[in-house]
């Protein structure tokens, strides 16, 4: 069984950890109550209600993202920023505090990478693992019926 899959938000690539459901960029924008329900129905091993919740995650992440595209459908972008930090604020980038890194829309990924120079590293941009936010899953199609809990 492979260690990651993509975010469950069908419009995204993001690979993540197979114990996530979706990338830290898209499960934020899942409001805190459904965030819990997804976590209680995943813990109790509630397939149906589990299935209805990421399907409702994935309509208010879509609403949030036509509301919001610069704010939602970003990457982020790390390492040597500060020298083209100027260019990366022209591409639409801004600056994250909490993530040590550039949000920059999806569409710029390329560009930005090529600015900060790791186009050819892309080890180098993976997503941080946002522990407040992240429940475990073990979400694949094949093992649903054996997801739980991991390292909690
Ligand atoms: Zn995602």
């Amino acid at each position: 069984m492979p260690d990651t899959h993509e975010c469950l938000m069908t419009t995204c690539t993001a690979q993540i950890s197979k114990h996530l459901a979706f990338c830290p960029a898209h499960w934020r924008l899942v409001p805190r109550d459904l965030q819990t329900e997804i976590y209680e129905t995943h813990r109790l091993n509630d397939r149906q209600s589990w299935y209805n919740a990421i399907a409702r995650a994935r309509t208010i992440i879509a609403e949030q993202e036509r509301n919001s595209p610069q704010a939602a459908a970003t990457v982020l972008i790390t390492g040597d920023t500060y020298p083209v930090k100027d260019q990366l604020k022209a591409l639409g980038g801004v600056w994250s505090p909490a993530e040590k890194g550039w949000r920059v829309p999806k569409a710029q990924e390329l560009a930005a990478k090529v600015l900060v120079g790791n186009a050819d590293n892309p080890g180098a941009l993976q997503l941080p693992f946002d522990d407040e936010y992240a429940p475990a899953y073990d979400e694949t199609a094949e093992t649903i019926g054996d997801r739980r809990r991991i390292g909690r």
